[in-house]
């Protein structure tokens, strides 16, 4: 949210309209960071200020921001941790590039729900951001992601799971007609499985996690088989993970059907080229010609 405020104000701070900021405000304490914008170029913080709604101060500068720091609890104001400069900056370019440019979406989406046709089952992995790489609106996409883009097979157990309860919602709710599970190279995570170095963490999560992968590491052969060790591992991980697909019930029934196609992609971060799998290997989209809609 913006709050724009004219140059050499003084600012009443009334945030009663904004739900968002109802948390803190029961708890008699809120923080807002305002910044200048002063001739569009430099953002320097002007600082924090707390205090509850009605608040005054005074603000020098053109335009200032502010942003609610929302929790559980409401912190002492010198425990409350500044929010990302990244963050707010690039929300503010997302309020003045995209959102004008995505608002009916927004709120049509707001008023029917979402309904994307496509899952994307992809890893945590900074540089492999789906939304980006395929370059979507809000709503075309449902994206789980989680260290190598794994899913583990089905157990009828009980067993509280993200990917598990993101996959039924996608399939049964939702009726997404294709799940990509969507691999990458440079995969931090096959890597540390492939190296079976120290542990990554004191809590060995990662390595826990990535034993998921020991099936695919049967299927992509012995390392000294062949060169690309990690490519051929991160593309069998794909197909793993394709199969433990098919044993969930459900999504079993929906491919029967034809109501629901798996696919395994493949993204080479340097050069930025997907590649979708095939029953001959992977196939770069690079060349593949435009679809209009
Ligand atoms: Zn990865």
């Amino acid at each position: 949210m913006r709050t724009r405020f004219p140059a050499l104000s003084t600012l009443k701070v009334a945030f009663a309209p904004m739900r968002e900021f109802a948390l803190n405000q029961r708890a008699g304490i809120f923080g807002i960071r305002l910044s200048a914008n002063e001739g569009g170029g430099a953002r320097p913080t002007v600082g924090w200020i707390k205090g509850g709604a009605g608040t005054t101060v005074t603000h020098r500068g053109q335009y200032a921001y502010a942003f609610a720091h929302i929790g559980a609890k409401a912190p002492a104001m010198a425990e409350l941790a500044p929010f990302p400069d990244r963050l707010i900056d690039g929300y503010r370019d997302f309020l003045v590039d995209r959102m004008p440019t995505e608002r009916d979406r927004y709120q049509e989406l707001a008023k029917r729900g979402q309904s994307p046709s496509v899952m994307v089952i992809g890893c945590c992995d900074s540089r492999v951001s789906p939304e980006v790489i395929f370059d979507t609106h809000p709503g075309e996409l449902f994206v789980v992601r989680n260290i190598a883009n794994l899913v583990p097979a089905y157990e009828p157990s009980g067993l509280c799971h993200g990917v598990f309860a993101a996959l039924e919602f996608a399939v049964q709710v939702l009726k997404v007609q294709h799940i990509v599970v969507l691999g990458h190279a440079h995969c931090g995570g096959i890597r540390a499985f492939a190296e079976h170095g120290p542990p990554l963490s004191p809590g060995d999560s990662i390595h826990k996690w990535m034993s998921l992968i020991g099936p695919a590491a049967k299927r992509a052969g012995p390392k000294d088989a062949g060169p690309d060790y990690l490519t051929r591992l991160e593309q069998a991980s794909i197909s793993e993970s394709l199969e433990n697909l098919l044993t969930f019930p459900y999504v079993a029934a929906a491919v029967q059907s034809g109501a629901l196609m798996l696919h395994g992609a493949y993204f080479d971060v340097a050069t930025g080229e997907v590649f979708v799998r095939e029953a001959e290997g992977y196939r770069s989209l690079v060349q593949a010609e435009p679809v209009q809609a």
